[in-house]
């Protein structure tokens, strides 16, 4: 009779062999047996089991250090399908990718954080059944949904407790969903779901202790500890976005005031430029008839293109960022910050004032090095990331 536990020690081997051909790309059987400390046998029974199961394939022959050569398995990228959904507060991303994570369609659309939750979540729904219909044919299909939610979440009940920006309150989005596509949904903060982005596929894969802070139009934080994502005994953590920089500062949406997001973020960008139209008049191309039609883009593309003002807000944002990473930088001494949403793709221009700023506020800089960078995967960090929740389940639990 096999017990339960033999089940779960063959559940933890086959996770522990698939992984090992995730993140060595192409790897034999016997370097898996000698890499895991599993004998041969074991190995070859599960590697059998996992092709059968369509998840990774055989995929030529590699060099022979003496004796047969041996056969290179990979994952099968057509194993099966991804969908992953940055929920944005004024716009929704959506990607479809294969097994190995893979853009293979994506497609982004505005919406109106005004509008009630039921119609931006009509459009969700929307957005995902496009991306089914661009799905290839695959063994197992639609393996999931991810989706990254600006606001607090409880993960495992897939639950938006509260979207401050876009004024959901307990929004059941996983039972949902569900119930009209009948596809497993996994939930998660945007900023969380960036941080994971930034481990399986940006910046952070090389990263043991990082954190990930999105700047958009809010500011979020995704703390990445020993590898893995800090959630806290809730699962609210990284709410470093209303952390109080000004006590007697701007009202925020969380009922707080002075809040750093209120400083380093879209909010503050714009509410900046709008200061700045409205009181002067400058060579800009930016200005009082035009800043309400104006995107985040536009701004950075002006920044870029050496727009006074566009850069003048962008340094200043900059620098307020700078002040709270020099705070998370105290406070977790990480190897690595990573800067990533809409603010960071003004490139040098904030990060040169983030550098700066934590140079002259964090002590910590003196005795442990720290690198500051823009995410590589910029707007596709939380998108990305919401495909790594299906994935991680599909590469934990392969009989998914
Ligand atoms: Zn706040």
């Amino acid at each position: 009779m096999i017990t339960a536990d033999q089940i779960l020690v063959k559940q933890i081997n086959k996770s522990l062999v698939l992984n090992y051909i995730r993140k060595k790309e192409h790897i034999s059987r016997a370097d898996i047996a000698k890499k895991t400390g599993l004998n041969r046998s074991t190995v070859s029974a599960l590697v059998d089991e996992l092709i059968t199961e369509g998840l990774i394939v055989e995929k030529g022959i590699g060099t022979s250090k003496g004796g047969r050569k041996p056969v290179i398995l990979a994952i099968n990228k057509n194993g099966g399908s991804i969908i992953g959904v940055d929920l944005g507060v004024n716009y929704i991303l959506t990607v479809l990718t294969d097994l190995l994570g893979k853009i293979i369609w994506e497609k982004r659309i505005p919406i109106d954080p005004q509008d009630p939750p039921e119609k931006n979540i009509d459009l969700l729904i929307n957005m995902i059944g496009k991306a089914k219909e661009n799905a290839p044919d695959t063994l197992k299909g639609i393996l999931g949904i991810g989706i990254g939610v600006p606001g607090i979440v409880n993960y495992e009940k897939g639950l938006v407790l509260m979207a401050p920006n876009l004024k959901w309150e307990n929004v059941n989005l996983k039972d949902i969903i569900e119930e009209k596509l009948n596809i497993p949904v996994f939930i998660d903060n945007e900023a969380n779901t960036g941080a994971i982005g930034e481990k399986w596929f940006g910046l952070g894969k090389k990263a043991t202790n990082f954190v990930y802070v999105s700047a958009g139009i809010g500011v979020g934080t995704g703390i990445i500890i020993n590898d893995e994502l800090y959630r806290g005994s809730s699962g609210l953590a990284g709410e470093m976005g209303h952390m109080t920089i000004d006590m007697n500062g701007k009202p925020c949406s969380c009922d707080n005031t002075g809040c750093w997001e209120e400083y380093a973020s879209e909010k503050a960008l714009f509410k900046y430029l709008r200061d700045q139209v409205s009181r002067y008049t400058s060579d800009s191309d930016i200005n009082r008839e035009n800043i309400d039609t104006l995107t985040i883009f536009d701004i950075v593309d002006a920044a870029k293109a050496g727009d006074d003002l566009a850069v003048s807000a962008f340094r200043l944002v900059g620098k307020h960022l700078g002040i709270g990473v020099a705070g998370i930088i105290n406070t977790f001494n990480p190897d690595l910050v990573i800067i990533g949403n809409t603010i960071s793709l003004a490139g040098d221009i904030v990060m040169q004032e983030i550098t700066e700023e934590v140079s002259k506020r964090s002590f910590i800089t003196k005795y442990s090095e720290v690198t500051i960078a823009p995410s590589h995967l910029n707007m596709h960090a939380c998108a990305m990331g919401a495909v790594t929740l299906v994935m991680s389940r599909v590469f934990a639990s392969p009989n998914i």
